[in-house]
């Protein structure tokens, strides 16, 4: 192994402790240093946005890490981007940024993150669809096999932290890539969109950007919702917006919230969003964190016993992310100790994990459990709908806010679009009449429901 190698390697490894496993992938594993000189360090990058990127988040960590490596003190760094740049449409002398000259070599393809930026591990294979994110998913799937033809244009998926957005939307971006190579596919975090927007602009090249956009037969940017505010930003992205609709590119979002949501997002935008598909994922039932869990745990070669998969899935309902921390530190037990792992020990274990995952009870967390148990979407408990299964559930939400916290029907009418306390009051009396009067139906469901709050609180 030559020197620069080693150095390569040791630089990688110590980076990783700072990064998730996901920014890491992306941004460092591509990585090459090619260079030493002194205190200059010339590393090779697929694309432009890896350099913007690792500036913008990494700058610090990188030079700190040199510096111990190298042990010089302010080591410079100089990126290179190598012949397959992803940029071409930059002109050269715009960039403070070589390209390396290498011999041209064949143009054969190249692993999804160097052409695409796409993290490869996120598939339609290795995503659980259930309860809570089945909509998405087969939306996401109709438009991964029908890229250039879908009514869903753009998609735009959203809901809360760790639920699978990026997995879902990245597995569109896969499927393409590796069924039709002849397609253009981009994938940006909406803080490198933001980057380049603002780049362009301020350079007054803000239409190759555009036209470079419209070579794009895909293009999925993640986490809208820090567009919010970039006023200038967002002006410029509604008119790249419909170009690339136009010229018959396919869109595809994420949010933490749905649009409507989301204030100072720019109303055109919103409403160039409502002309494809919203569609949010929401936190998977039981059954669903079940298959997640054993899913998570075959990948890495990890048996986990039922009684385990299911001690995680009763006691973990926040999100997938949390649900993958829990196999993740079983395993480290198991690989560290090298000791099979048994229920009391899985208990053990995870029981930090578990006692700062569970939080006291709010409206919220009703109004979560409720819209879970009645497979209905959340925000239809705050609105106006009067369709009798959302009236029913909202009764079932209201009543059990007024009877298991010490919350005012004032207060429960706010979280509930605004409504008066009357109505309130009217809605759980109604259920605590059914309740008198031991309807079955009414008695087992709020049972169970209650067996819900119970474990996600105890
Ligand atoms: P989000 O973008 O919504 O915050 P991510 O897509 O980053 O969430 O998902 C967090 C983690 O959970 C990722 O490792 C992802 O692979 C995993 N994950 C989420 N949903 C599922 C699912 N339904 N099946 C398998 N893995 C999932
Ligand atoms: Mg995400």
């Amino acid at each position: 192994m030559s020197e620069l190698n080693k150095i390569e390697l040791q630089f990688k490894d110590k980076i990783k402790a700072y990064l998730n496993q996901n920014s890491f992938n992306t941004w460092v594993k591509p990585l090459k240093i090619v260079q030493i000189e002194n205190d200059k360090v010339s590393i090779q990058v697929p694309s432009k946005i890896h350099i913007d990127y690792i500036k913008g988040q990494y700058k610090s960590v990188f030079e700190k890490t040199l510096s111990e490596i190298l042990a010089r003190e302010n080591p410079v760094i100089k990126f290179l981007i190598d012949a397959d740049t992803d940029f071409s449409f930059e002109h050269k002398s715009d960039i403070d940024t070589q390209t390396k000259k290498t011999k041209i070599l064949p143009k054969t393809r190249v692993a999804p993150y160097k052409e695409t930026s796409l993290n490869p591990k996120y598939t339609f294979e290795n995503f659980v669809s259930g309860n809570g994110n089945e909509t998405a998913y087969v939306s996401s799937l109709q438009v991964a096999k029908n890229i250039k033809n879908t009514q869903y244009n753009p998609l735009l998926i959203f809901g809360g932290v760790g639920l699978g957005k990026t997995h879902l939307v990245s597995a569109i971006g896969n499927y393409v890539f590796n069924n039709e190579p002849d397609r253009n596919i981009l994938y940006l975090s909406s803080d490198i969109l933001v980057q380049q927007l603002v780049t362009h602009i301020h350079k007054n090249t803000i239409d190759d950007y555009k036209t470079y956009l419209c070579t794009k037969d895909l293009i999925i940017i993640d986490d809208i919702q820090f567009l919010a505010k970039k006023e200038k930003s967002m002006q410029e992205l509604f008119h790249i917006f419909n170009h690339i609709y136009n010229s018959g590119g396919q869109i595809v979002m994420t949010s933490d919230f749905h649009p409507n949501e989301i204030h100072d997002l720019d109303d055109r935008l919103k409403s160039r969003f409502k002309m494809g598909l919203i569609t949010d994922v929401r936190p998977p039932d039981l059954e669903t964190r079940a298959a997640i869990i054993r899913l998570k745990a075959e990948e890495i070669n990890f048996n986990l016993e039922d009684d385990i998969v299911m001690f995680i899935a009763n006691n973990i309902n926040t999100n997938v992310r949390d649900l993958e921390g829990a196999v993740k530190k079983l395993y480290f037990y198991y690989s560290h100790f090298n000791k099979e792992i048994g229920i009391n020990k899985a208990k053990e274990i995870l029981k930090e994990l578990i006692t700062s995952k569970k939080s006291t009870l709010n409206i919220d967390k009703i109004q979560d459990i409720v819209s879970e148990f009645f497979s209905i979407p959340k925000d239809l408990l705050m609105k106006k709908t009067r369709t009798k299964e959302i009236a029913d559930a909202r009764a079932v939400a209201m009543y059990l806010c007024t009877t298991q916290l010490k919350a005012t029907t004032t207060s429960i009418g706010v979280h509930f679009g605004g409504r008066e306390h009357s109505t309130v009051s009217h809605a759980a009396n109604k259920i605590q009449k059914k309740l008198n009067n031991k309807d079955p139906e009414v008695t087992k469901m709020i049972e169970e429901i209650l067996n819900v709050i119970n474990l996600s609180t105890c």
